[in-house]
């Protein structure tokens, strides 16, 4: 088939166990559905394990296979951003690299796009197999949450699995910001985007790389780069308190003048920890942006690509390519 160019884009970290599996069965399904025109750029996300070497010799076995990788583990969300940096399809679609966002879908989202004519077709999880109930549950209230305190509204149970017009890709890969949390920023931008529902499988071999920590991090990014809630919430802790501690204030001066006077220490001293853990936790929150705006300010690169093949001559948008000087690329 005479098809538009599609890149698909796959981070991949540790996944030794999965990569050469998903990497046949793209091939396989590819050629089944008559796209012939498609690259496929995987980032290796600083692995630890034999990842980078097996890529390495699928890529130089075929050109359609495109590699970069990263001097150090920079997470997922960065490992997209790159390879929306580097892909040159006009359609993107973005897919973890162990099959749980099933290729299966990939006709139905061109055809979305190139009929109908969507800039953006997302994967929407019908069902999640073999993940335990505390972590459907969890990514339940946290889509739900999420979408309800965010000032941009959110698609739930959605991941990052789905098909991008380069429309799409140029703005996304343009914006400088730091803190990067893909699919509410494609929510933000707009254009004609649609779901398409899918049943997300059981991870094959390997084992997930999101553990407690990164979906805290994850959570984070979500909230607080796309939700001003939490300081609208402390604020009305703040009036909420200094309405309390005028009530109190009443109460005491009456106590006084009504002979029911007493000492009070431990009341003095809930208050006085109440308040103190209050406004703790309220800088906390004023910390998280201001953490933010530092990383934004500092203007550190995303991620350093120490190694690239089958890319040499890729452009990168002038952000990124500013810190890849000549001889930055294919260290070895
Ligand atoms: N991943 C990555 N960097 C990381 C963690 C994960 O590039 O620091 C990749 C991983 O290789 C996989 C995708 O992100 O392709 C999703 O990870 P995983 O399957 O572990 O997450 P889950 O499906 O369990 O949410
Ligand atoms: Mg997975």
């Amino acid at each position: 088939m005479d098809n538009k160019l599609i890149s698909l884009v796959l981070p991949c970290y540790n996944e030794e166990a999965v990569i050469k599996t998903t990497l046949d069965v793209l091939a396989e399904k590819m050629k089944e559905y008559q796209f012939d025109n498609y690259e496929i750029v995987l980032v290796d996300d600083g692995s630890k394990d034999k990842t980078l070497e097996l890529i390495t010799s699928y890529a130089e076995k075929d050109s359609k296979i495109k590699v970069v990788s990263f001097a150090s583990n920079k997470g997922q969300q960065v490992a997209f951003y790159a390879g929306m940096c580097y892909c040159s399809g006009e359609g993107v679609i973005l897919m973890d690299a162990d099959l749980q966002d099933p290729p299966e879908c990939i006709p139905e989202m061109y055809r979305l796009w190139q009929e109908e004519g969507y800039h953006v077709v997302y994967g929407k999880r019908a069902q999640r197999q073999g993940e335990s109930f505390l972590k459907k549950w969890t990514a339940s209230l946290f889509y739900r949450t999420l979408n309800f305190l965010s000032y941009t509204s959110l698609p739930e149970d959605v991941g990052e699995f789905r098909l991008m017009d380069r429309v799409i890709v140029d703005i996304v890969i343009n914006i400088e910001e730091k803190n990067r949390f893909n699919r509410a920023l494609v929510a933000y931008l707009g254009f004609k985007q649609t779901e398409l529902l899918f049943e997300r499988p059981e991870r094959f071999a390997g084992e997930t790389k999101f553990g407690w920590k990164e979906m805290i991090g994850l959570a984070k990014d979500g909230l607080f780069s796309f939700s001003y809630a939490p300081i609208t919430i402390i604020q009305f802790l703040g009036v909420f308190a200094l309405f309390l501690s005028g009530v109190l204030l009443i109460y005491t001066i009456m106590s006084r003048f009504t002979g029911h006077y007493s000492e009070g220490w431990s009341s003095l001293m809930i208050v006085i920890t109440f308040f103190g853990g209050a406004m703790l936790f309220a800088l906390g929150i004023i910390g998280e942006y201001i953490a933010r705006i530092h990383t934004e300010v500092v203007k550190r690169p995303l991620f350093i690509t120490a190694k690239t093949v089958n890319l040499q001559n890729h452009k990168l948008p002038e952000y990124m390519a500013q810190f890849i000087g000549k001889n930055n690329q294919n260290l070895k």
